[in-house]
């Protein structure tokens, strides 16, 4: 059976993956035997999330009436019911759903109606709390298909802790990832020197480290100091595997839906108020804004150097009418160029402007010449794939470490 939550936390505390940690143990305890743990991100782009739209789905062994009974008094127990924005799920289902429910999940806007359809139709045990939303991400888990996974080992605090702050040693973790690195990957951003796997919010995570399988991630586990956990448990997650994006066109954009678009640079890219770079992609008969946010940091300089012409391939979401860039493939660098005064056709220096429309006059032996040169000046980036650091990176986003998108836009 799969056991689908989500829903469980707020803002102020929770996280269903430490319920998922719970509850693990609870079904152990009668001896329903949990064989894998899910950790499925969807649409990063669903206003009702409250961090990174996570739901869990537990792969169990044993009777499907008990394991529902527990899991519900787990939800009732630990989920912030007093929260107005939290609306747990509960799926148990023996037969598993088609996955085109986690695909419109993941991709797309779901209702709570659509997620009861697909429990009727496959059977399942299900209870959706307050207003039921939690039923979609439960839904959508017990459905979820991964045919590109990665994994992420989560510890726990002790509840005496929660709402303080995290005590784990930064160097430990910079550590970890020159270890493991690129078996692990987002523990630090070494570029920006801050870590990224320790959360600031007040939920029971004490931190996270993913990476490519359940042993790397141990092996980094290993080397971090930190307060002691009071549990931990290893997902295996759509984390990391651009499993959101769709291949699309600019003209057929969806607001909150994830692409790999290709196009053409239109216009030279513009930097704004807050440091945010935006620019003009076009293709035959469209354009899109992309931009490229302050936090993106380093990212941005790679976008500011695009010109028009140049050819790319774009992932990110499109929200408010331009998508944000998550990374960048430059496919052909336009030839730009540039004019300069000339060389001097009589002793081979370089010339110097006369004056204004007066053409150009050597310096050396007076010689004068009307028109200016035109070259190719060298250009900063070269064609290939370019990433915003980890700091600014999305659950989904898969690292370039991991290799480009597979099969880009035709
Ligand atoms: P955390 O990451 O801390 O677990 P969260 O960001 O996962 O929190 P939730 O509290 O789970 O946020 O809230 C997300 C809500 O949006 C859930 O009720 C979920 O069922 C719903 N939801 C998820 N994906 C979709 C979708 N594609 N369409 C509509 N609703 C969705």
């Amino acid at each position: 059976m799969r056991i689908g939550i989500d829903d469980t936390d707020s803002p102020a505390g929770m996280c269903t993956t430490y319920l998922g940690a719970v509850l693990i143990r609870r079904l152990g305890d009668i001896g329903i035997r949990v064989r894998e743990a899910r950790l499925v991100r969807l649409n990063p782009n669903v206003i009702y999330k409250t961090r990174g739209n996570a739901a869990i789905c537990l792969e169990a062994e044993g009777d499907a009436g008990r394991a529902f009974s527990v899991a519900c008094a787990c939800v009732e127990e630990l989920a912030e019911f007093a929260a107005e924005g939290t609306n747990p799920g509960v799926v148990v289902a023996e037969c598993i759903p088609p996955p085109d429910f986690y695909y419109a999940a993941l991709r797309s806007f779901c209702t709570i109606d659509d997620a009861c359809r697909v429990l009727e139709d496959a059977g399942a045990r299900y209870r959706g709390y307050k207003n039921r939303r939690g039923l979609i991400g439960a839904t959508a888990a017990v459905a979820s298909d991964l045919p590109d996974r990665t994994y992420e080992l989560l510890a726990y605090r002790k509840q005496d802790r929660w709402g303080t702050p995290r005590q784990v040693e930064k160097v430990s973790l910079f550590r970890a990832e020159a270890a493991t690195y690129p078996h692990t990957w987002d523990s630090v951003d070494r570029e920006n020197g801050v870590v990224v796997c320790v959360p600031h919010t007040p939920d029971p995570v004490l931190f996270g480290i993913r990476g490519e399988s359940p042993a790397w991630v141990m092996r980094a586990r290993e080397y971090v100091v930190s307060e002691e956990p009071a549990c931990e448990a290893v997902y295996v997650t759509n984390q990391g595997t651009d499993a959101h994006l769709l291949a699309g066109s600019i003209g057929d954009l969806v607001e909150g839906h994830s692409y790999l678009a290709r196009g053409r640079i239109a216009a030279e890219p513009v930097t704004g108020i807050g440091g945010h770079v935006s620019v003009l992609l076009e293709d035959r008969e469209d354009a899109v804004r992309c931009m490229a946010y302050e936090p993106t940091k380093q990212f941005r300089s790679i976008v500011r150097q695009l010109l028009p012409g140049d050819e790319v391939i774009v992932a990110g979401s499109f929200k408010g009418g331009s998508i944000n860039l998550e990374k960048i493939g430059i496919r052909s660098l336009a030839d730009a160029a540039a004019l300069r005064p000339p060389l001097c056709a009589t002793c081979g220096k370089r010339m110097t402007s006369a004056g204004k429309e007066k053409g150009y006059k050597c310096r050396t032996c007076s010689a004068r010449a009307d028109e200016p040169e035109r070259f190719f000046p060298p250009r900063g980036v070269q064609p290939g794939w370019y990433e915003v650091p980890p700091t600014a990176r999305r659950h989904l986003a898969k690292p370039l470490v991991r290799g480009a998108p597979d099969n880009p836009v035709a």
